[in-house]
């Protein structure tokens, strides 16, 4: 039996009953599987002695006896403290919810004790200790992530009784892979996983399982891509033969494009003509003119009586697509409709019965493109705007959307990005696509100019921006913070109280919109379409302007506290202005210091310092992003750590490359030799992986 197929309760494991199944099942875990396969999150070695004394250089291991016991608190709080010693060092333990203690660590008594401790109210304290039975053999022991009501006494109890009725599952990968990596038996590294022998047997299982879920990602990788037989990188560039309907919206422009869209262009139409579905990565820096050649490819779609959906990751960039859309394509007769998941119940309805039907032709939404009751009549291209979310599970979900109505199976699919994607990642979630690179910018654009400034010369920086409002231009002001009461202390600008104070006093016969993530679909629009119709000519706003924002009569940006934000969201936020022919700015306004507990703290790191210096000396996204990477570190790049990425259990695609690596070699080489590949019992790769992922992708 595979470990994932232990589906059985853990109401089902020795000792434990329906309640501790509740508690279970409340931190997410249904299964014995499940059980099993939470991972340690950290191993503390007791068998190394770590007497009291030395407390201040990590847990403490060691021998006590117990002293004395005394209580503090009144009734219900009342807290027991007992007193204990080794031969380095008296110290207390604070028995928080725990007086049943007094009855198993009674005067005299010797224990294990293990825990963390420090020093409060002038005396050596722990709160978070573990005794054991003096003659405990101290081991290796699993520290668990914790939720309500699982401690890890009770999660290591468990963990152990369930290895030992279950714990002898059958190895997944393929015995020849297994052994040419040097990898434990599943059971083994199981086992070992939770319970180690030693630090090197540990650090075996670790690397088995961290393989072992990378060999599942790359063989998700390798099906997509010698089912498609991905295209050699350097296949001629064919020369562009655009539809119909792509010439007339070339011929509505009052501009060219530019030798890069027309590449991608071209890359893409031959992808479109071939007989089977495209796959495809469209890269480019921001204002590189991406929209255009993802509507390009739609008009070739409608060309062929087909739909196609453009989906962006927030409202305010899905809004800004379908006004587009509604001003460029309307005009050639093509109907399209906005799509998002606040629609008013009618109007949703009505339009989703329009797309069933085949009377609209390009939807532009959200996420709400893809929910379960959308359903298309012949979606024939799926375009993803700037969602570096997307891996290969998710894609393979929304394709699925088009397989019903496009004979001959899956619709086109160009995904798009301004993000340049590390090498890693490059060869997990998008190692399945090919890659357009727009590397030009539209012509006649003027490099953004950049300046610093300290937040007491923002007066300066004001006056400029007035002179170009004066000229009819127009400002965005970037805050970290959208409300009052957030941060107040540290007296960090918010953009509602700043969008005020912009209209009323900074720049008086002006006016200002705002937008923030906390309005309302209908708030964000009005302020959008205030700003971009020229009504307002200030534009406050978060962080949420980052993405895809395009008024090109936009020529300053003010980012306020620009030492908070990473580089790229400062570079995705320049990119909002130089848009049009004119010169725009930049102005990255920063603190040295903020307000904390009424004192004076330094709000500017060595790295946001660095940060500001790279923006000051770069205005191209690929550096930029380089540079992201070495300061940073490769584990958090360009926010994929924080938006989880990819959610496997043991292993970091980026941390672990080079499992990474083999792992992607054996999975090609396995699947491309045999793709039926037989794995114990008779059971195929394909099929194991089609009934439960062993790893899932996060949810977008
Ligand atoms: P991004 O690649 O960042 O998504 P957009 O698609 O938003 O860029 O395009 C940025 C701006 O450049 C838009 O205002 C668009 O109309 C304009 N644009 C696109 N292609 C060209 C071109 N070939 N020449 C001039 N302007 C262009
Ligand atoms: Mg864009």
């Amino acid at each position: 039996m595979f470990l994932r197929e232990l589906t059985e309760s853990a109401a089902s494991i020795r000792g434990a009953g329906q309640k501790t199944a509740g508690l279970l099942a409340a931190a997410g875990i249904h299964s014995v599987a499940a059980l099993l396969a939470r991972y340690p999150r950290a191993w503390e070695d007791r068998a190394r002695a770590a007497p009291l004394g030395d407390w201040a250089r990590g847990p403490v291991s060691t021998t006590v006896s117990v002293i004395a016991h005394d209580w503090f608190g009144y009734g219900a709080a009342k807290t027991l403290k007992i007193h204990v010693e080794d031969e380095s060092a008296r110290a207390v333990l604070v028995c928080f919810n725990r007086p049943f203690l007094k009855n198993q660590l009674v005067v005299g008594k010797r224990c294990r004790l293990w825990g963390r401790f420090g020093y409060r109210y002038g005396e050596l304290q722990s709160s978070a200790f573990e005794t054991e039975p003096e003659n405990a053999a101290p081991g290796i022991v699993p520290v668990y992530p914790l939720s309500a009501g699982l401690s890890q006494q009770l999660l290591r109890r468990l963990t152990r009784e369930a290895l030992r009725q279950y714990g002898g599952v059958e190895d997944e990968i393929p015995a020849a892979v297994a052994a040419s990596r040097g990898l434990l038996p599943k059971a083994a590294a199981l086992r070992a996983i939770h319970f180690p022998e030693n630090m090197e047997e540990l650090e075996k299982a670790r690397q088995t399982l961290i393989y072992e879920e990378l060999f599942y990602l790359e063989t998700v990788v390798a099906r997509r891509v010698l089912a498609r037989k991905k295209r050699p990188d350097t296949a001629e560039i064919p020369r562009p033969v655009f539809s119909p309907l792509q010439k007339r919206l070339l011929d509505r422009l009052p501009f060219r494009l530019t030798p890069g869209q027309e590449q991608a262009a071209a890359e893409i139409n031959a992808d479109m003509t071939s007989s089977r579905a495209m796959a495809r990565l469209l890269q480019g820096d921001v204002g590189s003119g991406k929209t255009l050649v993802a509507f390009l490819a739609a008009m070739r779609a409608v060309d062929e009586g087909g739909q196609a959906a453009v989906m962006a990751p927030t409202e305010l960039l899905a809004r800004q697509h379908a006004e587009t859309a509604a001003r460029l394509l309307e005009p050639l007769g093509i109907r399209p409709a906005y799509l998002a998941g606040n629609l008013r119940a009618a109007n949703r309805a009505r339009l989703l019965k329009a797309l069933a039907a085949g009377e609209i032709d390009i939807a532009l939404g959200t996420h709400a493109l893809f929910s379960k009751d959308t359903v298309y009549r012949k979606l024939r291209l799926v375009v993803v705007d700037e969602q570096h979310r997307f891996g290969v599970v998710q894609r393979q979900a929304i394709l699925s959307k088009g397989e019903s109505s496009l004979e001959g199976g899956e619709p086109h699919l160009l995904m798009m990005s301004a993000t340049p994607i590390p090498r890693t990642l490059a060869l997990t979630v998008f190692g399945d696509l090919d890659v357009s690179v727009i590397a030009d910018l539209p012509l006649g654009r003027k490099p953004v100019k950049t300046h610093l400034a300290k937040e007491s010369g923002a007066g300066r920086v004001y006056d400029f921006v007035r002179g170009e409002l004066r000229a009819g231009r127009q400002a965005y002001f970037v805050y970290p913070l959208i409300g009052e009461n957030e941060d107040e202390e540290a007296k960090i600008a918010s953009a509602s109280v700043m969008a005020e104070t912009l209209a009323r006093k900074i720049f008086p016969g002006h006016s200002a919109a705002l937008v923030h993530s906390r309005l309302d679909d209908e708030q964000k629009r009005k302020a959008m379409e205030a700003f971009r119709a020229g009504e307002a000519q200030i534009l406050a706003a978060t962080s949420v302007v980052e993405v895809g924002v395009d008024v090109p009569n936009a020529s300053c940006m003010v980012i306020h506290h620009a030492e908070r934000f990473g580089l790229s969201a400062l570079h995705q936020l320049r990119g909002r202005v130089g848009r049009g022919g004119e010169q725009a700015y930049c102005f990255l306004i920063y603190s040295e210091t903020e307000a904390e507990n009424g004192e004076r703290r330094p709000a500017l790191t060595e790295e946001g310092k660095q940060r500001l210096k790279v923006m000051l000396e770069n205005n191209d996204g690929f550096v930029i992003a380089e540079e992201d990477l070495k300061l940073r570190g490769p584990g958090q790049i360009a926010g994929i750590e924080q938006s989880g990425y990819l959610s496997l259990g043991i292993a970091d695609p980026v941390r672990d490359a080079d499992a990474l690596l083999a792992a992607r070699e054996d999975a090609f080489a396995v699947l491309g030799n045999d793709p039926d590949l037989l794995l114990p019992e008779n059971r195929r790769v394909a099929e194991v992986l089609e009934r439960a992922p062993p790893f899932s992708e996060a949810g977008a």
